[in-house]
């Protein structure tokens, strides 16, 4: 399908569709204004790259050369020093052209994210930060050299969820660590050269606290991808298994000293929200395609259906449904510090729930507003659909698990049980 109509579409950011109306920095429009050039040939791609369930290596060479690879690398170390809120806006953005794109994308990022002004707001000793500072400063050289990085973390039990160690485990040695464990749905398989993942430092009564998070080359011997992929979505993000047996990784690979990633993720609750974007791209290009599609500007749309007063009250109720995320991820956006407030937290897992689930649910209104003809696998809506149900099933921000957490949160205040 001829995606050109999207830069129709796509260029209402000018009215704020993106940025709901607030005041976008000149880094952000800029930023913003690079995807808008490459997204439609990005969502041409993505008929294939669903279809084929392979990877978008093509759009990966855009974002390569646009420099996308350290968006959210400091500035001080070579890096576009995006930051939390921008990295949000515009993920979003690429989300809208295509699903799996900014799926994967945001592994990549977040390993740069998470380990940049993240940590410097952290509690670290003054060796731990000489050694965060080497480390992060050689992965940011590769980065920023283009090379990719993922970040499995599932492995199929409640650890990804926050609730147990994880299974793989880190065992220090002279000059690095050797690490031996599973990871399941690592996406960017067999197309990221490092994979940073979560483990536990082989140690007695190890606990949550030793959490490692480690960066392990793709080439390293021991490290291996198995297992067939073929989702319901998302499938342009190949996450196929990943299986670490006595890999050794130096000194240098570590992207958090050891007992930093638990104090991270216990301060800063909205690191987890970095998916949302992603699904608010595709709630908006879903709702952009039913417009275009009912006012008959989408290629190959002879019939207009805009004058039936049920779309037109089925768009309002979409609209509605949408602006509605959208405002809460731009509150929740804006909230992301270290230590939030009580509220600040719940208003993020609030966010993750709604925006995730409101993202599937504007997918399907879409699919009937349009009906029969626009399901057809010519257009991309359908993809959209099945894209936009996977967002609920991210750990460890699942929507059953923030609803967990915001009945207990909400119920209980810090210190109390029955
Ligand atoms: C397209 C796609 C790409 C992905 N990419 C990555 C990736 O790059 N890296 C990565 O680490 N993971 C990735 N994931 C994996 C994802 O985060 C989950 O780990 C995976 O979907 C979990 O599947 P599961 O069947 O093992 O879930 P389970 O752990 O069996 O959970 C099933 C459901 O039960 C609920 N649940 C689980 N544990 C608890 C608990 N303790 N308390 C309450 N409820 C609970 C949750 O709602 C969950 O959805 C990806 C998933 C998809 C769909």
């Amino acid at each position: 399908m001829d995606t050109e109509y999207l830069k129709t579409y796509a260029q209402s950011a000018d009215d704020n569709t993106l940025a709901h109306g607030l005041p976008l920095t000149e880094q952000q429009k800029q930023l913003i204004a690079m995807v808008d050039e490459v997204g439609p040939t990005w969502s041409q791609r993505a008929f294939k790259h669903d279809r084929d369930a392979s990877f978008p290596i093509d759009n990966w060479n855009d974002l390569r050369r646009m420099g996308f690879l350290g968006l959210c690398v400091p500035q001080r170390l070579g890096g576009m020093g995006a930051d939390y809120r921008t990295y949000m806006l515009v993920a979003s953005r690429i989300g809208y052209y295509c699903g799996s794109t900014a799926n994967t994308f945001n592994m990549h990022n977040a390993n740069a994210l998470w380990t940049a002004d993240m940590v410097d707001q952290l509690d670290l000793n003054e060796d731990q930060r000489a050694s965060h500072e080497l480390n992060r400063q050689h992965h940011y050289t590769k980065m920023l050299a283009g090379q990719i990085y993922a970040q499995p973390f599932s492995e199929g039990s409640s650890a990804a969820a926050g609730k147990a160690p994880f299974g793989t485990l880190a065992r220090k040695v002279d000059g690095g660590w050797v690490l031996t464990g599973r990871k399941i749905f690592a996406s960017l398989s067999g197309s990221a050269n490092y994979y940073g993942v979560l483990c536990t430092e082989d140690l007695p009564n190890a606990s949550m606290r030793h959490t490692l998070f480690v960066a392990v080359p793709a080439t390293a011997p021991g490290l291996s991808i198995e297992g067939d992929w073929d989702p319901l979505g998302m499938r342009g993000t190949v996450s196929r298994t990943l299986i670490l047996k006595d890999v050794f990784v130096d000194d240098l690979a570590p992207m958090m000293p050891p007992g930093i990633y638990a104090q991270a993720a216990s301060r800063y609750p909205h690191m987890f929200m970095t998916l949302t974007p992603t699904y608010m791209g595709i709630a908006q290009a879903a709702f952009d395609f039913a417009v275009a599609y009912l006012r008959a500007d989408v290629p190959g749309v002879g019939v207009k259906r805009r004058m039936y007063p049920t779309k037109q009250i089925a768009i309002a109720q979409m609209y509605v449904k949408l602006q509605q995320a959208w405002s809460l991820f731009h509150r929740t956006t804006s909230e992301y510090r270290c230590d939030p407030s009580r509220s600040e937290r719940m208003r993020a897992l609030a966010c993750q729930h709604t925006v995730m689930e409101t993202s599937a649910e504007i997918c399907s209104d879409a699919v009937k507003v349009c009906g029969g003809q626009a399901m057809l696998k010519t257009y991309p809506l359908e993809r959209m659909f099945r894209d936009s149900r996977c967002g609920a099933l991210m750990l460890p921000w699942t929507t059953e698990i923030c609803l967990d957490r915001l009945g207990q949160g909400l119920l209980y205040q810090a210190g109390e049980s029955d």
